[in-house]
């Protein structure tokens, strides 16, 4: 097989869709599989869709999931510019070719008589609104005079009816139109950009694409494309159309039903390890149950040939559970740069708190967490004191004989030296034994008086993380302050 090239080809709306970002991994691992390049190239020729700073957010948003790519407008190429808005003169002489050749045509029609036309076709009830190659039938000096008197102009392809166009795509094996379906597409705007079916159809031939992977939404326009390819007399590249995103109610993947943006998931906090797994199980699996993959592990598994026609329902709770267990799965060390990296952006001013410290925490609270906020929102009680304790669980377990034992133990605990956990612990199992109580009578209590809850880690990892002086401290402050 020839060099494999291909290429996530975004219009810069913006924001990265979850769609795009998919889009792209499917690409991306397809090239790093089959030793092939990764392309960026932004198609922004439509200029009335043009948003300040889109491309910046793409690329960011591209660089940050980990998708880097061989060729883009940042990264430089032998076959750039990477940016369609910088390749007009190219349109052009392409465009020009095609009329030359008879497969395009200049249309001078005006916005008047393309509106006429429409609703005569709607009155006879016509299927799709079409062009009716009215400018096709103008003479060669009709078209110059035209021309040279400056007339609003476009381009049109010049679609053979009656024709079948049939192409390959490796998901959906055989598909057929009918030229009578397809319209007269319009090749260049009056502004002298070039749509996105011209542009797409040069640039991925001049950029040596060999395999054209995008979503489903574009499989109506491969026909225009394919003609166009055969018009020019180019060989086609291979094509592949991913399967629609779906809402779980199986309603197309739309922003009221949720986030769509990949910057929305990256501030929430979720990792691109968890969003790149969960993304590429998104009309693709390895042909086993397994759900859990890192970036290489897709690389080697990934084939096109896997890939589903079917829509993918995108599943929140799936990629939950996702980024919790590549989180579980982080080492401790990479989870605290995490944290910290959190604990500088958030409003959460904690000062002088020690890796030492966080590392602690991490490896107490690994397994209960999903998200890295959660290693501060979900027990702020290991940075600062409790400001109130958890109303039920006072009634459940502040007895009134409750003071005086925890008294008991605190007197206990304050005779302890540098205690580790297991000193806790056997300190209170004496102190229970000596009481003639069950541990409950003061491992609840306890609880609630060093971190105001109910539930959480063992108590006494709570308790050797926290130090003695806060414990005591702590236990000092709940009897005082808890009032039955
Ligand atoms: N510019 C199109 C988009 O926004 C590209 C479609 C394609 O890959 O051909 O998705």
């Amino acid at each position: 097989m020839s060099d494999i090239r291909v290429r996530f080809a975004p219009s810069p709306t913006g924001y990265l869709h979850v769609g795009g970002l998919r889009t792209a991994l499917y690409n991306y691992l397809f090239a790093k599989k089959n030793n092939g390049k990764f392309i960026l190239r932004i198609e922004d020729t439509d200029r009335s869709r043009y948003v300040e700073g889109a491309v910046e957010n793409l690329t960011a948003a591209l660089k940050w999931a980990g998708l880097q790519y061989d060729e883009g407008p940042d990264a430089g190429g032998n076959y750039g510019p990477y940016l369609q808005s910088e390749r007009l003169n190219i349109y052009h002489k392409y465009a020009d070719e095609l009329i030359n050749k008879g497969h395009a045509y200049h249309c001078f029609c005006t916005q008047e008589r393309l509106e006429k036309l429409r609703e005569e076709q709607q009155r006879q009830k016509l299927p799709q609104a079409k062009y009716d190659k009215h400018c096709l039938s103008l003479t060669k000096s009709e078209i110059e005079e035209k021309l040279e008197r400056g007339i609003p102009k476009v381009v049109r392809l010049n679609v053979i009816p009656n024709q079948r166009i049939v192409f390959n795509d490796i998901i959906r094996g055989t598909v057929e139109f009918e030229s009578n379906n397809i319209d007269d597409q319009i090749l260049i705007k009056s502004d002298g950009y070039p749509t996105y079916h011209l542009a797409n159809v040069i640039d991925d031939h001049l950029m040596k694409i060999s395999h054209v992977i995008r979503g489903e939404e574009w499989l109506s326009s491969t026909p225009k494309h394919v003609l166009l390819y055969d018009f020019f007399g180019w060989e086609r590249p291979a094509f592949a159309h991913l399967p629609l995103l779906l809402n779980p109610d199986r309603t197309k993947l739309s922003k009221r039903q949720g986030d769509v943006a990949v910057e929305d998931y990256r501030d929430k906090g979720y990792l691109k390890e968890a969003l790149i797994n969960f993304v590429a199980l998104l009309g693709w699996n390895a042909g086993d149950d397994r759900e859990f993959y890192y970036m290489d592990e897709l690389v080697e598994k990934f084939s096109l040939e896997r890939v589903n026609k079917s829509g993918a329902v995108f599943d929140i709770v799936k990629l939950n559970s996702l980024n919790a267990e590549h989180l579980r799965k982080k080492r401790n060390e990479d989870i605290l740069k995490l944290l910290k990296e959190e604990i500088h952006n958030s409003q959460f001013s904690v000062l002088n708190i020690s890796d030492e410290f966080l590392l602690q925490i991490i490896a107490t609270m690994k397994e209960r967490v999903g998200f890295v906020k959660e290693f501060i929102t979900s027990c702020k009680y290991f940075y600062e004191a409790p400001q109130d304790y958890e109303q039920k669980a006072i009634e459940k377990s502040w007895k009134d004989d409750t003071p005086e034992q925890l008294k008991k133990l605190r007197d206990k605990f304050a005779k302890l030296e540098n205690p580790t956990k297991e000193d806790y612990e056997i300190a209170l199992t004496k102190t229970a034994e000596k009481l003639k109580i069950g541990k409950g009578k003061l491992i609840h209590p306890l609880r609630l008086a060093v971190s105001g809850q109910s539930t959480g880690p063992g108590v006494y990892d709570i308790l050797a993380i926290l130090g003695k002086n806060e414990v005591i401290k702590r236990i000092d402050r709940a009897l005082e302050k808890i009032i039955n």
